[in-house]
């Protein structure tokens, strides 16, 4: 079967996650044991078949609807009976429509969508926000022209803590867990052993720290990824990327997972209760080195110095230990002040650009303040507009992150003035 080999290499770390990048990765439906298929999408899609109909955990994004609904159907005939949301980020609810409308068609009862209740409350703040969340995902995904969607399918039935459903006598165990979001539900199929992470796994290192994006939750997602791995589950479907087959290496992708964010939350706290300053917390606090090269802990898509920031605001304010932070001048006054004091704003961007030729971590960050402050004193200066985007599309090359490279990329075209 393609795909446990697939699943193989990736566990193997044979094949890159950076080449087959779980957030992008979309393939054909495979069945991953009897009556149950597992459709490789942004995200991912696992449908059961019972009964009474299919059952599905997530259904994809609106984008890819179409295509998802021609796989499914070439694996099953049967009408879609229910769905379950495992978050409701927009990757994992779009795609309900297209079986309802099929449904209608064929005269089929209309399918149950199931969801945590916070899925509601997020539908609503997502409608609320739009135009928001339509920027930062553009810069997020580093995707011009990415829209946001303006209605959802909400759920038909929410629960709160655990809800057990009977499908066509298939029996699904829900339950809530917190982790990179509020909302979120995993799915534990007792009959098959299969377990359905959501993005409570995603075959990188968690995303609990996303910098343009609502609170995240590290230690409560690690008290999941440890409850899960005591279910004996023998397949894991995850949210994105390739399913973990066997229950040894599911136990250890889950336990280490949670020990990652464990030891991050654990170093904040302790920081945290010394009285530091977010700075210094987010130069010393260093993910565990023994489990820095799994294949499924690396940080491509979101980064730990990310997660540090989300835990300084989940415990903390939003004040960074800086007094000249908390009530400070305007950043553009900043810049021009310091840009006076260096013998003007292109005295920073060569000492900026000088720095980037060091190539080192601490030398690029301490280019990106450099310019930018050039850049805030003069944002017409096409001298200045020119190294900004140079320096910040060098960043954006030398970062693992999906996050970091998004915003780095979007400074980078909004130096001259170019839209996203
Ligand atoms: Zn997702």
């Amino acid at each position: 079967m393609e795909i446990v080999e697939l699943a193989d290499r990736m566990w193997r770390g044979d094949k890159s996650t950076s080449t087959g990048h779980p957030l992008t990765a979309t393939g054909a439906i495979a069945e991953i044991a009897d009556g149950a298929a597992f459709l490789p999408a942004f995200g991912n899609c696992s449908v059961f078949s019972t009964d009474d109909g299919l059952f599905m955990v997530d259904t994809g994004s609106a984008i890819l609807a179409e295509k998802m609904h021609a796989e499914i159907r070439g694996w099953s005939p049967d009408r879609l009976n229910c769905a379950v949301y495992s978050h409701g980020h927009v990757d994992h609810v779009g795609g309900v429509d297209i079986f309802e409308r099929e449904a209608e068609a064929n005269g089929w009862p209309r399918t149950r969508v199931v969801a945590q209740e916070n899925v509601v409350g997020r539908f609503d703040r997502y409608i609320m926000t739009a135009p928001y969340n339509q920027i930062v995902n553009r810069r997020q995904f580093a995707v011009k022209g990415l829209l946001w969607p303006t209605s959802f399918r909400y759920p038909d039935e929410t629960y709160v803590e655990e809800l057990s459903l009977d499908i066509g006598s298939l029996g699904i165990e829900l339950r809530h867990e917190k982790g990179e979001t509020d909302d979120a539900t995993i799915t534990w199929i007792a009959s098959k052993k299969i377990l359905c992470t959501g993005d409570m796994f995603i075959w990188t290192s968690p995303n609990a720290g996303n910098p343009q994006k609502v609170q995240r939750y590290p230690r409560e997602w690690a008290q999941g990824l440890r409850r899960m791995a005591q279910l004996g589950a023998e397949v894991l479907l995850p949210g994105h990327g390739m399913p973990v087959f066997g229950n040894e290496r599911i136990t250890q992708a889950l336990e280490e997972t949670a020990e990652y964010l464990e030891s991050i939350v654990d170093q904040t706290l302790a920081m945290m209760n010394e009285g530091i300053r977010l700075s210094d917390i987010v130069s010393s606090v260093e993910p565990p080195g023994h489990l820095a090269n799994r294949p499924y802990l690396r940080a491509i898509y979101d980064e730990p110095e990310f997660i540090v920031h989300n835990i300084w605001r989940l415990y903390g304010g939003w004040w960074d230990g800086n007094p000249a932070s908390l009530k400070p001048a305007n950043d553009r006054a900043v810049a021009r002040e310091i840009a006076e004091l260096a013998g003007g704003p292109s005295r920073l961007a060569d000492r900026a650009d000088a720095l980037m030729e060091v190539g080192s971590s601490e030398a690029q960050r301490l280019a990106g303040h450099l310019i930018e402050m050039a850049w805030l004193a003069t944002p017409e200066d096409s001298a200045i507009q020119g190294a900004r985007r140079r320096i910040f599309t060098a960043r954006a090359e030398a970062a693992s992150s999906t996050m970091a490279k998004g915003v780095f990329r979007w400074a980078a075209r909004e130096s001259s003035g170019e839209e996203f």
